[in-house]
């Protein structure tokens, strides 16, 4: 009996140490500064393709409608980035059209450090797969973004071998910052468009993105795999994927 009245004080007296202990903590969070997230700082653009009447590339079939596809990647992508302290801002958050040059007009107007721009790629046969990010020709801190985003892309999936290339996007031309441009996937490619249609694996791409521009914001410098395209890029794959369509 005593020896429980003993075990009942203890545990009572565990208690009131366990919320004090939690009262104290409580009190130190407030007071205190949160430890500094790595994004912490960082003004982003997230600018999800297309909208409104311009559809981007589609496979009916499949019921995959790349302006949807991007505006859903915006928004995976958009908590991604929020939660590692960046301040987000998206070119669109509904089914309208955005011109090019506003999108860019927005982004060096609110004084963005980043702009991250997302696409679905098409190709004219289904040979072409795989994510695939660009930059802008010339642009040294946008090369090194869209390296960096490649490698943590080319991390979530052993099959793609794409490597960063240039690109003449518009978007990225009239934009301030350093900023890339990312092909989820190929429409045209049956296994692409499982995964494209698959949200656990965009998930995985708005975290790869994502820990692509916390890499770039720590300064780090990629491993550079040089400008040499792939054999079937070199075959004229590069001038015919969907960049041509954004304008240049
Ligand atoms: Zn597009």
């Amino acid at each position: 009996m005593g020896l429980a009245v003993r075990c009942r004080g203890a545990a009572l007296a565990i208690m009131v140490l366990g919320v004090l202990a939690a009262a104290t903590a409580a009190v130190t969070a407030l007071s205190e500064p949160r430890p500094s997230l790595p994004l912490a700082g960082l003004r982003i653009v997230v600018d999800p393709g297309h909208g409104g009447a311009d559809r981007g590339a589609c496979h009916f079939g499949d019921g995959l409608i790349e302006k949807q596809i991007n505006l859903d990647m915006a928004f995976r992508l958009e908590e991604r980035l929020g939660n590692l302290g960046a301040d987000v801002h998206l070119t669109r958050v509904d089914d309208r059209y955005v011109s090019l040059d506003e999108r860019a007009a927005f982004a060096n107007r609110i004084g963005a450090h980043v702009l991250v721009s997302l696409h679905v790629n098409r190709y004219p046969s289904a040979v072409c797969f795989g994510a695939q990010t660009f930059y802008y020709p010339g642009s040294a801190e946008g090369r090194r973004l869209a390296l960096l985003i490649q490698d943590e892309l080319l991390r979530i999936d052993p099959d793609n071998y794409r490597q960063a290339l240039p690109g003449h996007y518009k978007v990225l031309r009239l934009s301030a910052m350093p900023g890339a441009l990312v092909e989820i996937g190929f429409i045209t490619h049956p296994g692409d468009r499982r995964k494209l249609a698959d949200f656990s694996y965009r998930e995985r791409v708005a975290e790869a993105v994502a820990r692509g521009i916390v890499r770039f914001a720590s300064g780090e410098n990629p491993e550079d795999p040089g400008e040499q395209p792939m054999p079937q890029q070199a075959a004229g794959e590069r001038g015919t994927t969907e960049n041509q369509t954004h304008g240049r």
